[in-house]
């Protein structure tokens, strides 16, 4: 049986789609992940409060968000599987994909909605302490009561790092910037941003030995590269800002993608350069990076597919 419509990834922007497509009375067929990219449900299953989506004036937990988004989709028509997509072969129609159990599914259409996985430090206590003063978002999490008033610092040399470190001096009373090298990545206009600013502080060379804390994060033991020595930084919360990886491995190069490996939409559109192939969320967006950017890409990608298999 050839599907109409597949949907892969059930993050904001998969199941937005799925929402609008089965609402169109097109059964769309969804692989909500495993284990390759994330998890089922997405990069809000690892966070606490979300604040900033709107419609929950006292602010709603990730999981539970994820979980209204799945069972709205699924009232309205959509069948799931927790699997994750290993392979695609869009080189004739109707597409192919095939699960990592080897299952083959045919579709007119694809929504990639594969997300982002944001990088970590691959640190015992960092994965004791995550999402108790330590997040990877502060565009997300900065405003928190947690952080006001505090001093917190950003992991990272780049413009995502500088920008979060800026974001969050709006509601520290300090940031440190902690960068393992002695000279930023960030754009020239995002390094004169850091340097001038009076809140930030950047601790050149330094790398995180340890998160310290019981209950929440509470300092860091920094390692200096060059001497090798180690120090105590006390901190209230931690931000890495080290990178995202789109989970973009199933497609094996078949969708073009930028030079850090996001699929590349049209312009203002979900269209990729396969004709019937649309790509939402944060698998091709590294700028806004958020539930709402992400739904609303899910929305316009259903939206486009409905049109397309009008046609
Ligand atoms: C710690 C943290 C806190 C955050 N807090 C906020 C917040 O407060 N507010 C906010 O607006 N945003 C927040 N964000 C950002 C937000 O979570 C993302 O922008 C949003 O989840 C992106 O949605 P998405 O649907 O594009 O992708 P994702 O949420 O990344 O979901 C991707 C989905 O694709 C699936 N998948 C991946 N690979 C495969 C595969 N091979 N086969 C099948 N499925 C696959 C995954 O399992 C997952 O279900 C936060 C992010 C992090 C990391």
């Amino acid at each position: 049986m050839t599907e109409k419509v597949i949907i892969i990834g059930s993050g904001p922007a998969g199941l937005t789609a799925a929402i609008y497509i089965a609402r169109s009375n097109l059964q769309p067929l969804l692989f909500e992940g495993f284990q390759s990219g994330g998890i089922p449900g997405g990069q809000l299953m690892i966070t606490n409060e979300v604040e900033n989506f709107p419609g929950f004036p006292e602010g709603i937990l990730g999981p539970q968000l994820m979980a209204n988004m799945r069972e709205q989709a699924i009232k309205h028509g959509t069948r799931m599987v927790m699997e994750d997509i290993a392979n695609t072969d869009f080189s004739s129609r109707p597409f192919k994909i095939t699960t990592t159990s080897g299952e083959v599914y045919e579709a007119d259409s694809i929504i990639i909605a594969s997300g982002a996985t944001a990088r970590r430090l691959p640190l015992d206590s960092e994965k004791r302490l995550w999402g108790r003063g330590i997040s990877a978002c502060a565009t997300c999490d900065g405003a928190l009561p947690v952080f006001r008033n505090k001093e917190l610092a950003v992991l990272g040399g780049g413009d995502t790092a500088v920008e979060e470190a800026v974001h969050l001096t709006q509601f520290a009373s300090k940031v440190y910037l902690i960068h393992r090298r002695d000279e930023l990545r960030a754009s020239k206009i995002m390094q004169k941003r850091a340097l001038e600013h009076p809140k930030i502080e950047i601790l050149w060379n330094k790398t995180v030995e340890e998160f310290l804390g019981e209950l929440k994060v509470e300092a860091l033991s920094l390692r200096d590269v060059t001497t090798g020595e180690l120090s105590r930084l006390p901190i209230a919360g931690v931000f890495e800002a080290i990178g995202h990886v789109p989970n973009v491995s199933f497609l094996k190069g078949q969708i073009t993608t930028d030079e850090l490996g996001y699929i590349k939409t049209i312009p203002g559109t979900p269209r990729t350069n396969i004709d019937g192939v649309f790509a939402a969320g944060d698998v091709q967006d590294h700028t806004y990076r958020q539930a709402i950017s992400a739904a609303g890409s899910g929305c316009m990608a259903a939206i486009e597919v409905e049109r397309w298999l009008q046609k």
